[in-house]
């Protein structure tokens, strides 16, 4: 099976490494490829900075006009490859077509927003600081800049970064996860096509080898990651020891928090959606489901009626709303959450373990599964467990809710569903989380604002995408100025 190669200097590159592992389809574990694994592949990342140093400089001097225009061909080639794309994100990641479709979306978007840079990269002027002279900033770039992405959204996540890299004058180097490379490999195919100068975008393959290299290489001025928080936290600390400027994106357990004046239709099928779409395998999923006064069990009810009817099955079958997890491993970790969270005292209302899909027997699905009662001391409300299951929490009051939502080790997101704008005004200022949705499942920022992760979801200051994506790829320089009029020639 095809090994599959690095895009490095505007050319395609065997790997200096000779080990490769199989990428697999996690609904059918069919091998869909092999991509690059082991420790030589460290000299694909030094011989890919190499030409993106190369590239850098005469890149950076390119009119910000005119560095925006692949970015537009991007856009175009994508929206034209969409389908395509979806089925790769699909077969090689498991969520459903439309998730897929709306991964790539959000991507395009990305690259929209970095179509502003023109005005984005606008700084500040201050005329006679003190009389004759001026103040102002210029923005340039930081140099070659690379990016570390998770298994869960192929196509999206690393356009939270590339546009605004390469629009503020940088060159990048993108690491996907070796789970899920293909889609990559298939957009690179289309970054070829933009008019780019070769080196200005490469593409590296591998795992913890490729992301060492990345962390060490003196090169590299500047790295994004997302993925889990063990990791995020590994990659700050080592990325910082080694003089880089790093944001760090990690892991999550959502709580959403439903008061009982909360439209009860709409909130339980945003709520399931948020809960299951992906299988739950996003960083943004509802997790820990905080119930106010709920005594007589209507929303306990209604949320029970939405999970139970999910179809699950084959990410490309008709009717078919939620996936497979990524590996048979992922699988056995959450089945042995479930185990634990039953033995934590739960109630198991809705159990999804050992779940066949007719035809696709071998595939990594779980269903959707609820566990009740979930004790606010026990481990697995603390457990992001990256899968469709949610946990239901009675609680009495909405102060108890915050209560127990600022105490979580992290803070990617927390919602509230509520029809009373105090509660809301309330809630989205005291919670302890970075991304706030009210009466919204999936509180998913636009393209032009920061994915606004806090706490251990977090590490670094400037997040993707938007102004904040521009801040991170650019380095600020003052300059005061004086020309004194006698110094002049007069005309
Ligand atoms: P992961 O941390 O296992 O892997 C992410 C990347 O790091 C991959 O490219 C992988 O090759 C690399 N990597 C893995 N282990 C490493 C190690 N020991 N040393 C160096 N590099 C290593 O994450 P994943 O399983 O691919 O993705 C799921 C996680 O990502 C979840 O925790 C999820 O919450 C998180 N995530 C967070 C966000 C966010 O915006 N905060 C978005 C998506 C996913």
């Amino acid at each position: 099976m095809e090994v599959l190669q690095n895009y490095i200097n505007g050319r395609w590159q065997t790997s200096r490494e000779r080990g490769a592992i199989d990428v697999i389809n996690p609904a059918t574990q069919a091998p869909m490829g092999r991509v690059p694994y082991g420790k030589d592949t460290a000299a694909d990342v030094a011989d890919a900075v190499e030409a993106a140093g190369r590239a850098q400089v005469e890149w950076a001097a390119v009119p910000v006009m005119q560095r925006v225009q692949p970015l537009y061909r991007l856009k175009v080639l994508l929206e034209q490859h969409l389908e395509e794309l979806a089925e790769t994100i699909t077969n090689e990641c498991g969520k459903t077509k439309a998730e897929s479709i709306g991964e790539l979306q959000r991507a395009i978007e990305n690259v929209e927003t970095a179509c502003a840079a023109p005005m984005l990269l606008q700084s500040e002027f201050s005329e006679n600081i003190t009389r004759g002279i001026d103040e102002f900033v210029m923005r340039q770039p930081v140099g070659v800049c690379a990016c570390i992405v998770p298994f869960n959204f192929p196509g999206m996540i690393t356009f939270w970064f590339l546009p605004y890299a390469i629009a503020c004058g940088n060159s990048f180097v993108i690491k996907p996860s070796e789970k899920v490379p293909l889609t990559m490999q298939k957009v690179m195919q289309l970054v070829d096509q933009i008019g780019l100068p070769p080196g200005v975008v490469n593409l590296v393959h591998g795992g913890k080898a490729s992301v060492d290299a990345i962390l060490e290489h003196p090169g590299i001025k500047a790295i994004s990651f997302v993925g889990s928080t063990r990791v995020a936290q590994y990659i700050y600390a080592k990325g910082a020891q080694h003089g880089k400027r790093v944001q760090a994106q990690g892991g999550a357990k959502n709580p959403v928090v439903i008061l009982p004046d909360a439209d009860l239709e709409t909130t339980s099928r945003i709520v399931t959606d948020s809960v299951y779409g992906c299988a739950g395998q996003r960083c943004l999923a509802a997790s820990n489901i905080l119930v106010i006064g709920d005594g007589k069990g209507r929303v306990k009810e209604a949320l029970y009626e939405a999970a139970k009817g999910r179809k699950t099955g084959y990410g490309l079958s008709d009717g078919v709303e939620m996936g497979p997890v990524i590996s048979a491993e992922s699988k056995a970790r959450i089945e042995q959450l479930i185990d634990q969270g039953v033995h934590e005292g739960a109630n198991l209302l809705l159990d999804g373990r050992n779940a066949s899909i007719e035809g696709f027997e071998a595939g990594n699905f779980v269903k959707p599964t609820i566990l009740e009662g979930v004790p606010l001391g026990g481990e697995i409300i603390q457990t992001e467990i990256f899968g469709p299951v949610m946990s239901l929490i009675n609680l009495a009051t909405v102060d108890a809710a915050l209560d127990f939502i600022n105490r979580n080790r992290y803070g990617n997101m927390a919602c509230l569903f509520t029809s009373s704008g105090a509660s809301a005004r309330k809630f989205r200022s005291e919670v302890n989380a970075g991304n706030v949705g009210i009466n919204i499942g999936v509180a998913a920022p636009m393209a032009q604002f920061p994915f606004s992760g806090w706490n251990d979801s977090f590490f670094g200051d400037l997040h993707g995408q938007g102004r904040h994506a521009i801040e991170f790829f650019t380095q600020t320089k003052v300059v005061i100025e004086r020309w004194p009029k006698e110094w002049s020639r007069k005309f």
